[in-house]
């Protein structure tokens, strides 16, 4: 079972465990993903879509499930912050739920927000984060947070055979053309050859990982030993300022839009970036998709997208 499945990253997780032989069921409540993100699945009959809200319980029979459940892109999650808090926290708690009675393996999507505005760099699991507790980021931030927490509670109470990933930035087609994330935003108003909107002084970092290479490390970490839990970084250790990032998509689209500076969103972390030793070593991954290959990729997609 996949949540989210109906989402940017879910969708190509379903479609990769398909090709790979798997019965999948996709459980989505369309809040930000969309039917079209798996309508080429839909044929396959080892596919099955459940439009189901993870606020509440769910009965079915699975024996591994991901939870990718949850707006992403800060402008959703901020949207309805209550309900972004309801998604993660009482989500999770269904979900475990089901793991517990079905003795199923359960992967948390996790982020690298539990890392808040880190003054560790770059970021590694033992390190604890900085994270304002009640902020305009905070549902999504401590929910994440809060997640975890239950993940490992209910593996100490209940012995449930758990993982727990935390993702950094990850980019590809997919994502939703209103997204709003920095990497769809900037190719999309390139492509349109508007303004690209860049928030502060472009100088805060990120590091942008690959949709493909992302899906093969969180299906090696649901494959991986009983004993490996978690949490693993998972993501790219290229990084990246904002303004380098909107001079490449400038580059690559050859878009005549030019850069506008707006304010900052409040508690926008200002650096960013993976330490994946222990991804590298425990389950012999790591990203191999460069940043220009990557935005070539998901250039093509939107421009076919805008196109059509
Ligand atoms: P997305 O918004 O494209 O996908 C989220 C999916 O969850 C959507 O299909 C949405 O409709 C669904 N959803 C939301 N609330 C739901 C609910 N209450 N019940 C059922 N379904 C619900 O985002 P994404 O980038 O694919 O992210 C997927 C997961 O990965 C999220 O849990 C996110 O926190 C995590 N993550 C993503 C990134 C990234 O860079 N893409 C980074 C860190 C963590
Ligand atoms: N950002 C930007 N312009 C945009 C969208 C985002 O400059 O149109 C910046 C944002 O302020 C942040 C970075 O890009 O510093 C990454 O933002 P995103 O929303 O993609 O993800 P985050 O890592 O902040 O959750």
């Amino acid at each position: 079972m996949v949540t989210g499945g109906a989402g940017f990253l879910g969708s190509h997780l379903c479609e990769k465990l398909l090709n790979a032989g798997e019965e999948v069921l996709c459980v989505d409540n369309y809040y930000t993903g969309s039917l079209r993100n798996i309508e080429h699945l839909l044929a396959n009959p080892s596919f099955e879509v459940k439009r189901h809200d993870v606020c509440f319980p769910l009965y079915v029979e699975v024996d591994r499930i991901y939870n990718f459940a949850c707006p992403a892109s800060p402008v959703h999650y901020q949207y309805d912050p209550v309900k972004t808090t309801k998604t993660i926290v009482q989500g999770a708690i269904n979900v475990l739920g089901l793991a517990k009675r079905l003795h199923a393996r359960i992967l948390q999507a996790s982020t690298s927000e539990v890392y808040g505005d880190p003054e560790v760099h770059p970021q590694h699991e033992s390190y604890w984060g900085r994270v304002n507790p009640i902020g305009l980021r905070s549902c999504y931030d401590e929910g994440k947070r809060c997640a975890e927490t239950l993940f490992f509670d209910y593996w100490r109470q209940y012995s449930v055979d758990i993982k727990i990933i935390r993702i950094f930035n990850t980019y590809g087609p997919r994502m939703h053309l209103n997204d709003g994330r920095v990497v769809s935003n900037f190719i999309v108003q390139a492509l349109k050859n508007e303004s690209i909107t860049l928030y502060g002084d472009g100088s805060q970092t990120r590091s942008f990982c690959y949709v493909d290479d992302m899906i093969d490390g969180i299906i090696s970490m649901m494959d991986s030993p009983v004993e490996l839990i978690g949490p693993v970084n998972l993501g790219n250790s290229g990084e990246f300022s904002m303004m380098e990032l909107a001079e490449k998509v400038l580059t690559l689209t050859g878009s005549k839009s030019r850069i506008v500076f707006q304010n900052l969103p409040e508690d926008d972390p200002k650096q960013r970036k993976p330490d994946l030793a222990l991804a590298e070593r425990e389950l012999d991954w790591s990203p191999k998709i460069c940043l220009e290959d990557g935005l070539k990729e998901t250039i093509s997609y939107y421009r076919e997208l805008l196109q059509g």
